[in-house]
């Protein structure tokens, strides 16, 4: 049988099993990929919250991802949770070397306002790794914090999305989710614009939504398909899993990956 495609993320582990490293795999899984994962730090989390987050050294997350291209070799990449600024200038500087798409998550914190990012990381984000992403896809907070700008309208995300590839991703994806209405996200490289709109789904159980539309558009990718039609596919697929979040603990539980 001939392997499938694979996808690699570069991410922080959950726990909890509903985000990060774990949301990524169990993504791959479902979209038919072969998933392998660089982890950037260890987090201690629930459904209530981080509890603790641990980056691992540098070297290590060089050491992983090295093991992993030089042998295997990878159609897709994302990234997810970096943690510190040595952390984002490391995995740019390894996306800067591989010819394979490359799909950033910045993530910022997480649902609870625990923060995953050091704020003195922001600028290695805007300078060194926005600008080797082939799609980045920041949420309202994280362009906040990236560009200062703040979304109230669908017009709103048209500037934030022109603030955000003036950094240089060649497409970005800004996740509209936290607007009223519809779950309205626009796509667009400067020329194309592409509104993807889902129903809103009324169901708090949203934990790893982010990290898991990043990761369905790098598998998408891996297969070959072209940005929209990737990023349309991987919105279907983000809106079922949210539409099947499930309760766990006292909190906010996961969506389902499996749906
Ligand atoms: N934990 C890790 C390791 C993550 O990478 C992320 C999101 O990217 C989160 C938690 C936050 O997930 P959520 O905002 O869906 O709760």
């Amino acid at each position: 049988m001939s392997a499938p495609p694979r996808v690699l993320t570069v991410a922080g582990s959950d726990s909890a099993g509903g985000a990060g490293i774990q949301a990524d795999l169990k993504t791959m899984l479902a979209l038919g990929v072969h998933g392998m994962s660089v982890i950037t730090a260890v987090t201690a989390q629930n459904s209530l919250g981080v509890q603790g987050a641990w980056p691992l050294p540098v070297e290590a997350v060089i050491a992983q991802y090295r093991s992993v291209v030089d042998d295997i070799g990878v159609q897709a990449v994302k990234t997810g949770m970096l943690a510190s600024a040595e952390l984002v200038e490391a995995v740019a500087e390894l996306l800067g070397g591989t010819d394979a798409p490359a799909v950033v998550d910045p993530v910022g914190g997480s649902k609870h306002g625990d923060s995953l990012l050091a704020a003195s990381a922001l600028d290695s984000v805007r300078t060194k790794l926005l600008p080797v992403a082939t799609v980045a896809t920041p949420n309202l907070d994280e362009v906040a914090q990236l560009t200062g700008l703040r979304v109230d309208s669908e017009d709103d995300l048209r500037r934030a999305a022109a603030a955000v590839l003036a950094y240089g991703p060649r497409w970005v994806v800004i996740k509209g989710g936290h607007l009223a209405g519809d779950a309205v996200d626009l796509l667009t490289d400067g020329s194309e614009e592409h509104w993807l709109r889902a129903p809103r789904h009324d169901n708090r159980h949203t934990h790893g939504t982010g990290c898991t539309l990043a990761s369905a558009i790098a598998s998408e990718l891996a297969k070959g398909r072209a940005v929209p039609e990737a990023v349309t596919a991987a919105k279907a697929y983000v809106t079922g899993a949210i539409a099947a979040g499930f309760a766990l603990g006292g909190g906010i539980g996961p969506v389902d990956h499996a749906w």
